[in-house]
């Protein structure tokens, strides 16, 4: 069994741990650098993570076709043509989380009332278009949301989270989640001001040194 199954059921508990998800619900990927025909592990269709083995995990092909002795998940889709679209990802997560599914519920965009918004690549985290669940429709909507991104909620489902890899994954959808209770919990006082576009490019330039070593005389403004 490949270490990148092993490590992928892992995140999937940790999903679990962390509440971002219940149940069957929720899934998660990591692509297969190893594997000539652009494949990717995902979890299976329909089990909890704490009850399955890494014998689990199901390999999907570039062109769709499943591997292993579980059906894919049912977002297998998704995933398949996320890494298609976007070399710059090497791991997915999807999952019901809490405040990210009551914003999406509400088809809400969240918008640049905190600087942390521009962690996920723009002034924004759009909100894509309805469509269901598990259907090539529901992937077509959530690339496009996903547009200069590297997070999008999905239309009275839920969240997903994109990473290079899979050792920062969960972190980055623990965020997300967080951002978006900060964001519900803003709008309890009504709609927030919003940062603007200086400000918002101000904050995406600082993130380009987020949680990496640059030497202190830096210039904040150069190319990373
Ligand atoms: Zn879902």
């Amino acid at each position: 069994m490949s270490a990148l199954a092993n490590n992928l059921l892992a995140v999937a508990r940790g999903m679990t741990a962390a509440r971002l998800s219940v149940g069957t619900a929720g899934n998660v990927s990591v692509r297969d650098n190893t594997d000539a025909a652009d494949g990717f592990w995902v979890t299976p269709s329909g089990m909890v993570p704490e009850r399955c083995e890494a014998a689990d995990m199901t390999h999907v092909s570039a062109d769709g076709s499943a591997h292993g002795r579980r059906a894919p998940s049912s977002e297998w889709r998704l995933h398949r043509d996320i890494y298609a679209a976007r070399p710059d990802v090497g791991a997915i997560l999807h999952a019901h989380a809490p405040f990210a599914t009551a914003l999406a519920c509400h088809r809400l965009d969240v918008p640049a009332f905190h600087y942390m918004v521009a962690r996920f690549g723009g002034d924004s985290v759009r909100c894509g278009s309805y469509a269901t669940f598990g259907t090539q429709a529901l992937s077509d909507a959530t690339v496009k949301a996903l547009e200069n991104r590297c997070a999008a909620l999905m239309a009275n489902h839920g969240m997903i989270v994109l990473a290079p890899d899979l050792a920062t994954l969960l972190d980055r959808a623990i965020e997300l989640e967080m951002l978006c209770e900060h964001y519900w919990r803003a709008r309890c006082l009504g709609e927030p001001p919003c940062l603007d576009d200086a400000q918002m490019r101000e904050a995406l330039v600082q993130f380009r040194w987020y949680g990496r070593p640059r030497p202190l005389d830096a210039d904040p403004d150069a190319p990373q």
